[in-house]
């Protein structure tokens, strides 16, 4: 497993100059002048080689790799064992995926957010002009449905939603290494372990990797409102009702929430271009109240 590292310009400037010859001073000295006036702090500096120490990254070459490799195993280790939170790869499906984003490339584009967003405003609409008999179908919920075909139409939008991180991913360049199932307190949850997009250059697209599950069940959402509202009382439109409440309800609540580490703390990391080490931007993160720095460093991006 690899790591990803984000800094700011300022440090990387910084980390530009260390090459072992020169001190620390005469490197903040160089830069203050090239700048025009100070850019970085003695304290900052030393904030910073800190950092660098904590994460392996200021070792002999030979003695990182054997640090990280023990690490690694360590870390497989702990999750093999915890009951509570199992790891159970399932595939290595980078070839699958690299073939479906081939086929279905014209849709990942601007005509495929067309096409989405009308088909959501349809959908939306479809639920609108039918809200009261909508709502008396999900009083009836609990009753009606059978707890078999509930779980089918769920496993159908949960394997919808990774093989769309899977196709993103793909489709902007980045692997996608494996899928499979963590069993966190023995509730399975999905997930795809797409850490290769976190190298992709342009955060619209990580962010857009991290997105694109939620993507995915808003417009099987806005499918199975279609097919609601055009379907006598029955199986159909039994399946169909509880499609639009799995693809919107449940999934915002857990993947659309930063706070429960899912889709929605990717999403945010990347748009709020929150990095692994920026000693500037950190006060901003503070007043957010969120604890991000330094996570991407420990947390490899696995979507569920
Ligand atoms: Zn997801």
């Amino acid at each position: 497993m690899s790591r990803f590292y984000r800094i700011g310009l300022d440090e990387y400037c910084f980390l530009r100059e260390l090459d072992g010859t020169q001190t620390v001073a005469a490197i903040l000295t160089r830069l203050a002048q090239r700048a025009g006036g100070q850019t970085f702090s003695e304290n900052e500096a030393l904030e910073v080689l800190q950092w660098l120490r904590q994460n392996d990254l200021l070792a002999v070459a030979s003695n990182v790799t054997n640090k990280h490799q023990n690490e690694l195993k360590l870390w497989k280790s702990a999750l093999w064992l915890n009951p509570l939170l199992l790891r159970i790869p399932l595939a290595r499906p980078d070839r699958f995926f690299a073939w479906l984003a081939a086929k279905t490339r014209i849709f990942l584009g601007p005509l495929g957010f067309v096409i989405w967003l009308a088909v959501l405003i349809w959908g939306a609409g479809a639920i609108a002009l039918n809200w009261e008999s909508f709502a008396r179908d999900f009083v009836g919920v609990i009753w009606q449905y059978n707890g078999a075909l509930l779980l089918a139409v769920w496993l159908v939008i949960k394997i919808l939603h990774e093989i769309s991180h899977g196709v993103f991913c793909r489709h902007f360049g980045a692997g996608v290494r494996e899928v499979g199932v963590f069993w966190i307190l023995f509730f399975p949850i999905s997930y795809v372990d797409a850490t290769p997009s976190l190298a992709l250059a342009s955060k619209w697209r990580r962010a857009m990797v991290a997105l694109a599950g939620i993507y995915m069940d808003l417009f099987v959402a806005a499918c199975a409102a279609i097919v609601w509202a055009s379907t006598d009382a029955g199986i159909v439109r039994t399946i169909a009702h509880q499609a639009v409440i799995a693809g919107t309800i449940v999934s915002l609540f857990f993947n659309a929430n930063p706070l429960m580490r899912f889709d929605g703390y990717y999403v945010l990391s990347e748009l709020l271009d929150i990095p692994n080490l920026a000693t500037r931007g950190r006060e901003r993160i503070a007043r957010l109240g969120i604890r991000a720095h330094n996570c991407r460093s420990l947390a490899p991006a696995m979507l569920s």
